[in-house]
């Protein structure tokens, strides 16, 4: 079995964490959006377990089809409130795109049991991108926590800035790492940050998951 890219990828996250803190331990999250089920199977009798995926129906039927490996499933796209159920009856692992209040309550009326969620935090401030605004977080944070009781508010998600120039980068990831610290003493242990391009500066900035992608499934 030829696992190159994640051997790769699990190296270079190590070389990255060991610049933090020998304590400092990093999740790997393969986000399998751009592949079906046996590239899926071929990562996975490669060792990787987690697998993160942003559009329901794609995450439905390769979770099924899948049903029968112990895999733990990750939701990292925008989640539609229509597409809630669907998205809890395959008992997600970790919701990672929780991006506003209103989408947290609405899951947590429709959750039979707890379920696992970080907020998403908008933390290079575009346009484009969702997540609550990083001056809001923390009340955000607070307020679902309280009133959501089938959720378990475990830290932040946040992507990078979209730009080369690598200090806005590095801007957005420390703001969120702020945050994320700020919510230590409220049990955020999840900051979930960093894909195929930003990882290693993600975990620099203190991420402990990155949701990798082209880095594991393209050659
Ligand atoms: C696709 C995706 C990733 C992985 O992106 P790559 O750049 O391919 O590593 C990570 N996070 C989210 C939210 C995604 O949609």
């Amino acid at each position: 079995m030829d696992s190159k890219l994640l051997d790769e990828a699990i190296k270079r996250v190590e070389r990255a964490r060991l610049e933090v803190s020998k304590h400092h331990i990093v999740k790997i999250v393969a986000a399998s959006k751009y592949v079906g089920s046996s590239e899926i199977l071929e990562l996975y009798n490669s060792g990787q377990r987690a697998f993160g995926e942003n559009r329901v129906q794609d995450l439905v039927k390769k979770e099924s089809e899948l049903e029968a490996l112990p895999l733990e499933w990750h939701f990292i796209g925008v989640l539609q409130k229509n597409k809630i159920n669907q998205l809890l009856s395959i008992n997600p692992s970790l919701i990672h795109s929780v991006d506003s209040l209103d989408l947290a309550l609405e899951i947590d009326k429709r959750a039979q049991k707890e379920i696992d969620v970080l907020l998403q935090i908008n933390s290079s401030n575009e346009e484009s991108k969702s997540g609550v605004d990083p001056i809001r977080a923390e009340d955000c944070y607070l307020e679902i926590k309280e009133r959501c009781k089938n959720l378990r508010v475990r830290g932040i998600m946040s992507i990078g800035a979209l730009s080369d120039d690598k200090r806005e980068v590095i801007k957005g990831f420390e703001k969120s790492r702020a945050i994320f610290e700020n919510l230590n003493r409220y049990g955020a242990t999840i900051l979930s940050m960093g894909m195929s391009l930003d990882y290693e500066i993600a975990i620099k900035c203190g991420s402990n998951l990155v949701r990798l992608g082209s880095s594991l499934f393209k050659s």
